[in-house]
């Protein structure tokens, strides 16, 4: 069976235990998520993939869209990954969550001044908020996220009000964020957690002084709020899967205790699977209340489009 995976899932050795239970081989190919949606919808009936893995919603609807995705049936992935993970047809499946949150510098802010998104764009906040670009899939999900939820005018708002904070042109990823506010170039960073985590964990002597001095703020934990934004790394099956059976066993397998704590531990994302233990690095950061819009109105590429398009546009 291959499959194309768009992501440094640590799937290794998923794979390799998979096939020691099954017999089934795994065969992973890699490279980034658009690449491998434009190859398989090229490739057609062609195709040798039946499984494509990939991070990001936005890519999984991307994909969706192309008709690369077909509908599986499965009992134990309909009772295992709750319904706001998954697509509403069961073409994608969420895997892992990831939260994208409030960094802040802990010499500089007290997490008792944070609250919510839309708090950022105080005046308060003024040359301090550090974001990367409007274009990346984890900020475009994150504003579809409020389109679905507040209107496009909020969401318009919003995008205006954290650009008129912005401590310095966005750029880089989401680890630049966080370099940047450690180094002072600016208080506070949108980003997601498991970046901290890998940094943290990482080789490079730097990014673990980063990860000491970046605190992590759930925000949108009051009552009336919402929670904070989730997104997933997912899967789907491919339309045109020679292995159709083997694909769905392996993503059943991914979501498996087992495999959902593997995950968990090498990539520091969330278990989709309520029974798989969260590891103690993500248990440090406490536990908060996940945002549960259902991912499948994140449509792809309506919501999109529209932010690409001025006044979406954070930079
Ligand atoms: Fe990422």
């Amino acid at each position: 069976m291959s499959i194309p995976i768009g992501i440094m899932l640590s799937i290794k050795s998923c794979t390799n235990a998979l096939s020691k239970q099954t017999g089934i081989k795994v065969n992973l190919i890699k490279a980034s998520s658009a690449e491998l949606i434009k190859r398989i919808e090229k490739e057609g009936k062609y195709t040798k993939a039946d499984v494509l893995l990939t991070t990001d919603v936005g890519m999984l609807e991307l994909a969706r869209s192309k008709g690369i995705f077909q509908p599986i049936d499965s009992d134990f992935l309909d009772k295992t990954i709750p319904a706001y993970l998954r697509d509403k047809d069961n073409l994608w499946f969420g895997l892992t969550k990831r939260a994208r949150v409030i960094a802040y510098n802990i010499d500089e802010v007290s997490a008792s001044e944070l609250s919510t998104y839309s708090a950022l764009t105080a005046p308060k906040w003024k040359e301090r908020i550090v974001i990367t670009k409007s274009t990346e899939v984890y900020n475009q999900s994150l504003l579809a996220s409020f389109i679905v939820k507040d209107g496009k005018e909020k969401a318009t708002q919003w995008a205006e009000g954290i650009k008129a904070n912005m401590a310095r042109k966005p750029t880089g990823v989401d680890k630049d964020s966080l370099r940047s506010i450690a180094a002072g170039l600016g208080d506070v960073a949108i980003a997601n957690t498991y970046y901290i985590g890998q940094m943290k964990h990482g080789k490079s002597i730097s990014d673990q002084a980063t990860a000491e001095v970046v605190g992590i703020f759930f925000p949108n934990q009051g009552k009336d709020e919402g929670g904070t934004h989730i997104n997933i790394s997912g899967a789907g099956v491919v339309a045109h899967a020679k292995h159709k059976a083997n694909a769905v066993k392996f993503i059943e397998f991914l979501v498996s205790v087992e495999a959902q704590e593997a995950f968990a531990k090498v990539n520091f994302e969330y278990p989709v699977n309520a029974e798989a233990k969260v590891s103690d690095l993500l248990l440090s950061w406490g536990i908060f209340k996940e945002d549960h819009t259902s991912l499948y109105q994140n449509r792809y590429p309506k919501q999109r489009s529209r932010q690409n398009v001025s006044p979406y546009r954070m930079g």
